[in-house]
């Protein structure tokens, strides 16, 4: 609220002009700083002019923040946690397991085990950091209705946990559509600041997207509310030096702008979010193939892993 305020006392902005970049999705003066003017103009629906003179007045304002030394960047780094995915192998290729202060991307057909290592990753966030987890508490943001309490309880027997503290220290919310999601991310923060939650993970990220902003006249929309979503997931991460887990489906017919099968949904908005990317893809049986596509600091590479009833194995 203190931000929304903030923003309807800038100079050069009435109620109306408040409203639209609201809507627009500048919802803090951080947002509103570092955008360029023609961004803000196009998005909120003011004249470029007006954008010019209200960033100026949010830069005056908002704290841009200065320049780290690398020192205090591996002072920051050094509180990364790390969560086991249940495979060593698919923890190795992560450099140790699935990590915080990051959004990682799982992306992969139907069937491929986004859901499976959803929920892996859930149950083992509540473990003790010397068994692999961050004793921590779970957002999972359900946009398909494929969360299921059955599979946590099998996952969490399956390693000797007790089912019913693992779950309640999950807290699932189902999105009905692409609105109700977003809101539920921003959402995610207040309950982050009450329960210590170390893990959000939003299955599937995009599914409701491609949805509703069907064809080339809604991509620019599509892709601009994408945008707003992923950045408020990397604020999550950021602020709760936190692990986001997103899932998205490669198209399965070649989409009207990206063109490539086998290409993930959204694009460069989620692909340039993202800190990893793992394409999963099936193989026998209940074997999966991990390929690391994307990583700052890690070998690109492949891990074969197992979903079972008793969750992720190799
Ligand atoms: P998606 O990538 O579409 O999210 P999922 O992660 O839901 O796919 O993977 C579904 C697969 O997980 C199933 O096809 C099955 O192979 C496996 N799976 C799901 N539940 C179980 C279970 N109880 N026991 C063993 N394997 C399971
Ligand atoms: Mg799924």
């Amino acid at each position: 609220m203190e931000d929304i305020d903030a923003i309807e006392q800038l100079p050069g902005v009435g109620p109306a002009t408040a409203e639209k970049l609201i809507d627009a999705g500048f919802t803090d003066l951080m947002s509103i700083a570092v955008s360029s003017p023609q961004m803000l103009a196009e998005m909120a629906d003011i004249g470029v002019n007006s954008a010019v003179k209200i960033i100026a007045a949010a830069r005056k304002q908002a704290d841009i923040g200065g320049f780290e030394t690398g020192d205090v960047i591996m002072e920051k780094r050094k509180l990364v946690g790390k969560v086991t995915t249940g495979s060593e192998a698919l923890d190795e290729l992560m450099g140790g397991g699935f990590e915080t202060q990051a959004i990682t991307e799982l992306f992969g057909e139907f069937g491929s085990g986004k859901t499976q290592i959803g929920h892996q990753i859930a149950v083992n966030t509540t473990k003790p950091v010397e068994d692999g987890g961050l004793d921590a508490t779970v957002i999972f943001i359900d946009t398909e209705n494929t969360f299921r309490p059955e599979r946590i309880i099998q996952m969490s027997e399956g390693q000797g946990l007790d089912p019913a503290e693992v779950l309640s220290k999950i807290r699932v919310a189902r999105a009905f559509n692409s609105h109700h999601q977003m809101l539920l991310a921003e959402k995610a923060q207040g309950v982050a600041k009450e329960h210590g939650v170390r893990c959000l993970v939003v299955d599937s990220l995009t599914a409701h997207f491609r949805a509703e902003y069907v064809g080339r006249g809604a991509l620019a929309d599509r892709q601009q509310k994408l945008n707003k979503h992923m950045h408020d997931l990397i604020r999550f991460s950021d602020l709760f030096n936190a692990m986001v887990i997103v899932t998205n489906q490669v198209m399965s017919k070649p989409d009207a702008f990206f063109g490539d099968p086998t290409r993930p949904i959204g694009g460069h908005i989620v692909g340039h979010a993202a800190t990893f990317r793992i394409y999963l893809r099936k193989s026998k049986g209940q074997k999966r193939i991990a390929r690391l596509i994307d990583s700052p600091n890690l070998p690109e590479g492949e891990a074969v892993f197992s979903v079972v009833e008793e969750g992720v194995i190799d």
